[in-house]
């Protein structure tokens, strides 16, 4: 049988620039972003300031990861233990964890086909609930009507975070995602767009918010070292009642991160290059339904979706592991165990009794994903396209399913 040979979790090496960067930094020592020496701005400082600048944004603050920073803005925004918090029901693990983490309880929102949230349910939800915040997931790079979002946003009055670890570098109707709410989240995990092993970001142009934050994250009293966060001498009583939850990002990961940061427009050219010929392939295959995406939508292709609606639980079943014997590991939110990063909603057992959701349940039945990470190729694409139409051609040929 022929079989795929690349690994879909393996990135490119980091460039000269990041390592070049990285060797500098470890000779001087100073890896603490506030270990800095006369008229030394700091890598982390430096980052935080490059990253604000992408998104147009005036703050933005890097700290421990992604899920550390939607912790951050929650606590920022003043979410209060026992409130609630509205999120989508399709996200990943981390989201709900950091709802959890910041005493807060998730009310899951439904979705709609496209796996983007269901204003329409959001609107319900905000209703039932009376939730004041709102952990918004652009769940595997999808971006969903942003303009209905925020007119119910608006209606509730509702705090916006936006959860944005695979939407780095993507806009909606040419406004950066992350911009939209109170708060932007991102992730700077090896499996995202900015890869320092582990990391995150948080961005806002909410002064008061930003120096919470930045308090939160651990920064002592060192405010003058931040380049992208408000005046150092405007923390007032802020800093007399905010707690220190020590979850800083350190300036060796910052070092390979700003070579990155300035790479990312070519990388999601790169990306997109990728995800358009892997749609292609799909779109030409039967069975495999493509997820459409918003006509305002300006996404990075990282990875890429589809779902089996025609096939029963079985003949799923069997297409993934007729893909794994082919070298291809298509994860599948519809398994009875999750696995990877597929776990479902009715897999966070520590959430208070959910609303019913019963368009993730029957969108995520079906739900395949692959990663497109950069050490692909075209000719890979094709390569994936034919091994998955043999899968598919092999499942049908043996089952009952017409
Ligand atoms: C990766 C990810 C996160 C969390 O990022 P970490 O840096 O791993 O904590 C949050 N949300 C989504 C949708 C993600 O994919």
């Amino acid at each position: 049988m022929r079989r795929f040979s690349k690994s879909f979790t393996q990135q490119e090496p980091l460039s000269d620039a990041s390592i070049d960067a990285a060797v500098a930094l470890m000779r001087t020592g100073r890896l603490h972003r506030y270990n800095l020496v006369e008229g030394e701005k700091g890598e982390t400082a430096l980052f935080e300031q490059e990253f604000a600048d992408a998104l147009g944004v005036p703050f933005a603050l890097a700290c421990a990861s992604g899920g550390y920073a939607l912790q951050l803005a929650l606590r920022a925004c003043g979410l209060q233990h026992g409130d609630a918090v509205l999120c989508n029901a399709f996200t990943l693990s981390p989201v709900p964890g950091s709802i959890h983490a910041a005493g807060g309880e998730a009310v899951l929102v439904d979705i709609l086909d496209d796996t983007t949230i269901d204003p329409d349910d959001l609107e319900a939800a905000a209703r039932e609930s009376g939730a004041r915040f709102f952990v918004l997931s652009h769940m595997r790079g999808h971006i969903g009507d942003m303009d209905a979002v925020m007119a119910v946003c608006e209606t509730h009055g509702i705090t916006l975070i936006e959860d944005c670890a695979h939407t780095l570098g993507a806009n909606f109707a040419g406004k950066p995602s992350g911009t939209f709410g109170k708060v932007g989240c991102y992730s700077t995990q090896t499996y995202k767009h900015l890869n320092s092993g582990e990391g995150g970001v948080l961005s806002s142009d909410d002064p008061e918010v930003m120096r919470r934050a930045v308090i939160l994250s651990g920064s002592y009293m060192f405010y003058d070292r931040h380049l992208a966060a408000p005046e150092a001498a405007g923390y007032g009583d802020t800093r007399l009642v905010t707690p220190n939850m020590s979850g800083r990002m350190d300036d060796l990961r910052a070092a390979v991160l700003r070579p990155q940061l300035a790479e990312l427009e070519a990388r999601k050219e790169r990306w997109n290059a990728l995800y358009h010929r892997m749609d292609a392939g799909l779109s030409r295959m039967e069975r495999f339904e493509r997820v459409p995406r918003h006509e305002k939508e300006d996404f990075v292709g990282s990875s890429i979706q589809f779902r089996l609606p025609s096939l029963t639980r079985e003949d799923i079943a069997g297409f993934v592991a007729g893909c794994a014997e082919r070298g291809i590991p298509v994860k599948w939110f519809g398994q009875a165990q999750p696995a990877d990063y597929t776990s479902r909603y009715d897999s966070w057992g520590y959430l208070p009794a959910t609303r019913p959701l019963p368009n993730a349940d029957r969108v995520l039945a079906t739900l395949c994903d692959l990663r497109l990470p950069l050490t692909f190729d075209e000719k890979d694409c094709d390569d994936i396209i034919q091994l998955m139409d043999d899968a598919m051609n092999e499942v049908i040929s043996k089952s009952n399913t017409v």
